[in-house]
């Protein structure tokens, strides 16, 4: 496309690779810019374990792209529509009511929840927590479930019996910011019954996998701390209503399970005609350019990004790095100039680990604490502010024009 004409540029997913892309892009009037996303808003899942533990509402853990997009300076448009797949030849991408035509194609639609499917009763009877509507109606069954209790209280006192499957980053948030919730909730109201059993399922001998050892054991002693109990190497086997069967042999009553026990490819990305590694993920280049397409690129968790032969763990920070580049490899193409090659890497992670209290590791220095707490908390803020800045604008622009 040339320099001056338009360049028509689609972005599926509004997600953190999605928008940090769209607002890139948007920079130049040149480029029109679509964003598809299936919802209409933008989920913050860094921060679900506030919305879980009540500190947060719904409204402060999304975005609504339609104000979002109309933001910019009329170059980007917002569709909620779902992507059904991918014309390569034509540059269509196609949704079930439209095809719109494409010069430059970002796809970035993140990856979902793997419910394993040997796993009787999963699907049924267990939560996930990467999509807005799911976390709410776990947050809402985790309030009802408190309430039960207090209702209970003076006749009866039976536990609240949680189970999180999946050791990693957001099971070890989510069992720590309920068990610091719940205790919180009972000692401010003064409950008589405050039994509350919350049981972390791990397969690997620790959790956090692959994290700095330093982490692991401050999170570790951490969950202690709060009560959550962990059982480490063992996986679900079999769930019903009211239990869940572990690969121990153990059973666990349960009155509901979180599965946190992984992510896989989307169905967009199993669909479509590209070349993908082993888990399904799709392959790009060190210019974040599928194979065989040159104008196609693919950012965020949907796809795997390497570092000198080890893998980046797929995060919003990395979606967002992914972003940046693949904004400027996009400028370089319609400019004629050389594409630059990534170099992506982890600056830093930051654990919840309940009320006031995170772990991490930023740029190589520790941080533990109401510190960490801290620092978690503004870069959330400094993050959602931004996306703020747009929406704000396109809010304006919606009620005063
Ligand atoms: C509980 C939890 C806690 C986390 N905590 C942290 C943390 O503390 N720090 C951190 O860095 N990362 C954290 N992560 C990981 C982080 O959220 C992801 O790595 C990040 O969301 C990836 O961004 P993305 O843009 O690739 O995908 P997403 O943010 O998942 O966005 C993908 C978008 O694509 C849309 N989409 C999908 N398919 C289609 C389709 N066919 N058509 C149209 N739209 C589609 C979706 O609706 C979505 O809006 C956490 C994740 C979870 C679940």
């Amino acid at each position: 496309m040339a320099e001056t004409g338009t360049n028509k540029i689609i972005v599926i997913g509004g997600g953190y690779a999605g928008l940090r892309v769209v607002e890139k892009l948007a920079k130049n009037p040149h480029n029109e810019i679509r964003l598809f996303d299936k919802n209409s808003y933008h989920f913050m899942q860094t921060e679900v374990y506030d919305l879980i533990a009540n500190e947060e509402d719904f409204a402060q853990v999304s975005v609504d792209l339609f104000t979002f997009c109309m933001g910019f300076d009329g170059n980007v448009v917002f569709t909620k529509q779902e992507v059904c797949t991918v014309d390569f030849s034509n540059k269509k991408v196609i949704t079930s009511a439209q095809r719109h035509k494409y010069d430059y194609l970002v796809i970035a639609v993140g990856a979902r929840t793997k419910f394993v499917t040997d796993v009787v009763g999963l699907r049924t009877h267990a939560h996930g927590i990467k999509v807005l509507h799911r976390a709410m109606h776990f947050k809402q069954k985790f309030e009802m479930a408190l309430f039960k209790r207090v209702e209970q209280s003076g006749t009866t006192c039976s536990a609240i019996n949680i189970v999180v499957a999946g050791g990693g980053l957001s099971g070890v948030e989510i069992a720590a910011q309920m068990a610091s919730f719940a205790k919180r909730f009972y000692r401010k109201n003064n409950f008589i019954c405050r039994k509350l059993s919350i049981i972390l399922i791990n397969s690997g001998e620790k959790i956090l996998q692959g994290l700095d050892e330093k982490l692991v054991t401050k999170s570790d002693e951490r969950l202690q701390e709060l009560g959550v109990s962990i059982r480490h190497k063992c996986r679900v086997a079999e769930i019903n209503e009211h239990s869940v069967t572990l690969s121990s042999a153990e059973v666990l009553p349960m009155d509901f399970m979180v599965f946190a026990g992984g992510i896989e490819p989307n169905a967009l990305v199993c669909d479509l005609q590209l070349e993908k590694n082993e888990r399904g993920y799709i392959i790009t280049n060190s210019h974040l350019q599928v194979s065989h397409h040159e104008e196609v690129f693919a950012i965020g968790d949907c796809t795997t990004i390497y570092n000198k032969n080890s893998i980046v763990a797929p995060t919003a920070d990395t979606a967002e790095q992914t972003a940046e580049i693949c904004a400027r490899n996009i400028a370089n193409l319609i400019h004629k100039k050389p594409l630059i090659a990534h170099a992506i890497k982890s600056r830093g992670v930051l654990i919840a680990l309940g009320r006031n209290y995170a772990v991490g590791k930023v740029y190589g220095i520790y941080v533990s604490g109401y510190f960490a707490f801290v620092i978690k908390k503004i870069v959330e803020r400094v993050y959602a502010k931004r996306l703020d800045m747009h929406s704000c604008k396109g809010c304006k622009k919606i009620f005063i024009d």
